[in-house]
């Protein structure tokens, strides 16, 4: 049987390949110049499978795939269960934040009425809120949630931040880091208990080529 390993498309995927490489698994294509979404590696019994961020933890749980390579913050919004979370890669570091424009009272003072938040993170957001016990509303949306407030729907984002710029020229302040996020290893659970040996090697290779 081929292991097979899934993969975040986007920033994960690019910084994960170097690893791959320097791991001596070579894939047989490159993603970019491929519309092949499973790509074997060459002479090795290993597969990768290229998916979108919020799908491979389904991947993996499901056994589609025995291991994947997973943002924090997606394995917290998906609620993490399920599958075994290995390693932290350290790879695709950044930070889940609360921002607002910058012309508004913080959270931790009285607010009149509810905030309303935009935000791709609705579970993360709600236990963040419901922890603080601040009222609000959560508006999912799907992505540039840096424009939400400047079109009047919403007053604060929960957001990734990296540098900080898109903020920055977005009229936005960061007021909290909710959660630091990077890319974690991640394993199905039969497949860690069945194919152990088979992966054990593997895992270990995958980590001595990132540190
Ligand atoms: P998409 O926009 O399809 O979600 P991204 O490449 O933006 O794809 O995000 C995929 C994953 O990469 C996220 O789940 C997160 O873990 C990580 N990521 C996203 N934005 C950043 C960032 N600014 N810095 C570092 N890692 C990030
Ligand atoms: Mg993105």
């Amino acid at each position: 049987m081929r292991l097979k390993i899934a993969l975040s498309k986007g920033r994960i995927l690019d910084q994960v390949l170097p690893v791959f490489e320097r791991a001596g698994l070579e894939l047989a294509e490159h993603p970019d110049d491929s519309r092949k979404l499973v790509i074997p590696v060459k002479s090795s019994p290993i597969s990768v499978v290229i998916v979108r961020a919020t799908d491979a933890p389904t991947y993996v749980r499901l056994g589609a795939a025995d291991l994947g390579i997973v943002g924090k913050d997606v394995l917290m919004e998906t609620g993490g269960s399920d599958l075994y979370e290995l390693y932290d890669t350290g790879l695709a570091r950044c930070r889940l934040s609360l921002a607002q424009l910058s012309n508004l009272p913080a959270t931790g003072k009285p607010v009149l009425g509810k905030i309303k938040v935009a935000t791709k993170y609705e579970k993360i957001s709600r236990e963040y809120f419901a922890s603080k016990g601040i009222q609000c509303e959560i508006i999912k949306l799907y992505g540039s949630m840096e424009l939400a407030p400047h079109a009047g729907l919403c007053d604060r984002i929960i957001d990734l931040v990296d540098s900080g710029s898109t903020l920055k020229a977005n009229n936005l302040i960061e007021t909290e880091t909710i959660a630091h996020i990077s890319a974690r290893l991640v394993a199905n659970k039969v497949s860690y208990k069945l194919k152990r040996e088979q992966l054990m090697p593997l895992i270990d290779r995958l980590k001595r080529a990132i540190v």
